[in-house]
C-alpha cells in the first residue's frame, strides 16, 4: 500500500535491527486519513470471506481493527490485556508473549462476542514472531469460531511470524512488508534486490 509505505519512509524510525517506531501515525498519534485507507484496503483484500467479526488486541490494534470493521460493516472486538472490573463472566483467555515489551500477558475476550460459527478477521498493527496473532487464533478455536484471515498493517518479513502462519494455512495480508531494518534504514520486501531507501 503506497501511501503507508511513504508514511513509513518519511516518519518511521528504525530503532534497531528489530524494532520500527511509527508513533507519529499509527502507535500513538494516528493519522485518520491513512487509517481510513488502511480500513478500505483490508476490506478489499478480504471481501470474499463473509466476515462476521473483526478481532484485535489492545491497544495498537484497535485503530486499524476499527477502520476495517467499519468498512466491512461488522463489529470489532479487542482482546484485553488487563483485568477488567466489568468483564467478569464467560471469559476466554490465551497467553501472549510481547516481542517489544518482553512480557507475557493473559489476553481475554468474552465469549458473548466471539461465538461458534463466527467468521473472524484478525487484525494487528505489526507482525513479528506471531505471538499476538497466535493468541487471537487460540481464542477463536476455543469458542469454535473460524479464522478466515489475518490482516497486518506492517509485517517484519525478516521475522518468523508471517511464514509460520502462512504455512499453517492462514491467509495473511500485510499492507507493508519490511525486509530489513538497520539504524536509520528501512528496506521493503520488493526493494530488497535494489538500492535500499535511506530515511
Ligand atoms: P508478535 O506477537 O508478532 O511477535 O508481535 C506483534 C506485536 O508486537 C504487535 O501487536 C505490536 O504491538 C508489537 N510489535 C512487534 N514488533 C514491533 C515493532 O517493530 N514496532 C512496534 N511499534 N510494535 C511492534
Amino acid at each position: 500500500m503506497q501511501l503507508l509505505k511513504e508514511k513509513i519512509l518519511s516518519e518511521g524510525q528504525a530503532l534497531s535491527e528489530d524494532i520500527l517506531k511509527v508513533d507519529s501515525f499509527l502507535n500513538h498519534q494516528m493519522d485518520p486519513l491513512l487509517m481510513k485507507e488502511i480500513g478500505k484496503e483490508f476490506a478489499k483484500r478480504f471481501e470474499q470471506k463473509e466476515i462476521t467479526k473483526v478481532l484485535t488486541i489492545e491497544s495498537s490494534g484497535i485503530g486499524p481493527g476499527l477502520m476495517a470493521a467499519l468498512e466491512l460493516g461488522v463489529p470489532l472486538i479487542f482482546a484485553r490485556k488487563r483485568k477488567s472490573l466489568t468483564l467478569t463472566n464467560d471469559l476466554v483467555t490465551a497467553s501472549v508473549h510481547s516481542f517489544t515489551k518482553q512480557e507475557t500477558n493473559t489476553i481475554t475476550v468474552s465469549n458473548k462476542y466471539i461465538e461458534a460459527g463466527d467468521k473472524v478477521l484478525i487484525i494487528d498493527d505489526f507482525l513479528a514472531v506471531g505471538q499476538a496473532a497466535r493468541g487471537l487464533v487460540d481464542i477463536c478455536s476455543q469458542v469454535g469460531a473460524d479464522v478466515v484471515g489475518i490482516g497486518i498493517v506492517i509485517e517484519k518479513a525478516f521475522q518468523s511470524g508471517g511464514k509460520d502462519l502462512r504455512e499453517q494455512g492462514f491467509q495473511v495480508e500485510s499492507l507493508a512488508e519490511i525486509a530489513e531494518l538497520k539504524f536509520g534504514e528501512i528496506t521493503f520486501v520488493e526493494e530488497k534486490e535494489g538500492a535500499p531507501i535511506n530515511v
